[in-house]
């Protein structure tokens, strides 16, 4: 489970995130959203420890893994995983050899060929990915609805306990949304990760059945609900009486 109590996070002199508190439990989907630039990416970065985002305060933990004290790599070998919205492009190493890597990595032994290989074809049936993405370079030349796809082919290889999506339904088309929702509810169906879904359009939101949701207005989240939540945002947007707390939630 994820715990994030009374994070503080600066960047360079600025607090972008003060007195931010959430919970994951296994298998709990939480929702979160929020105007632009009131730090949801930043909250995604901080969770994953990535160096330009300062924790001066508080604290993350999972699964008792006090995460402020790890390096990014030690993160996601504790199974934690984040989609990206705008992914890496690493010429000159393809998925295949980054996979097999990091999963040898992982288990502390070199992966077997033949059963790497074989779950590899099963992955790549299981989410419509021609099999040729395998030798290709991690996201390089690829369009951003192929990187997104590519980053699928990385997720049920890997098998995170936790997937962070920030912002994965900007910027595809329906054909590729669709792909990655139903390839996203395929994992979650298989392996019950708990997920955090940082979204704008709630696009990607329409492939879960049950999800919590919370709202960030500066630099912290001050309105939480249901699935209902979604609906009045959409109709009304952030302002007004949503964050008010003028109508109340759970
Ligand atoms: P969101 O994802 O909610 O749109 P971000 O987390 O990306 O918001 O950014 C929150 C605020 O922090 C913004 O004002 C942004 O300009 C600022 N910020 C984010 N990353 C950096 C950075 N590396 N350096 C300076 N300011 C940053
Ligand atoms: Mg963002």
């Amino acid at each position: 489970m994820l715990k994030i109590e009374n994070l503080k996070v600066k960047t360079k002199d600025k607090v972008i995130i003060d007195n931010f508190n959430l919970e994951i439990a296994p298998g709990e989907i939480q929702v979160l959203m929020g105007p632009n630039g009131v730090g949801k990416s930043t909250i995604c970065k901080a969770i994953m420890h990535h160096p330009d985002y300062n924790i001066v305060d508080g604290k993350i933990t999972f699964n008792d893994h006090n995460l402020n004290l790890l390096d990014t790599t030690s993160i996601s070998r504790l199974g934690i995983f984040l989609l990206n919205q705008n992914p890496v492009e690493v010429e000159g190493i393809t998925n295949a050899e980054m996979l097999r890597t990091a999963l040898s990595e992982r288990n502390d032994t070199k992966v077997d060929v033949f059963t790497f290989n074989k779950k590899l074809n099963e992955v790549c049936d299981l989410i419509n990915l021609p099999k040729d993405f395998v030798h290709r370079d991690i996201n390089f030349n690829m369009s951003g609805g192929e990187k997104k796809k590519n980053e699928l082919l990385h997720l049920f290889m890997l098998e995170p306990k936790l997937i962070i999506l920030d912002e994965i339904d900007s910027g595809l088309d329906v054909d590729a949304l669709k792909v990655v929702g139903t390839s996203l509810k395929k994992y979650y169906d298989m392996y019950h990760p708990s997920m955090l879904i940082v979204t704008h359009h709630s696009d990607i939101l329409k492939y879960f059945d049950q999800y919590k949701v919370a709202i960030m207005d500066n630099k912290t989240i001050v309105k939480t609900g249901d699935k209902s939540l979604v609906e009045k945002i959409l109709k009304t947007g952030f302002g007004a009486s949503v964050i008010d707390g003028s109508e109340e939630y759970e």
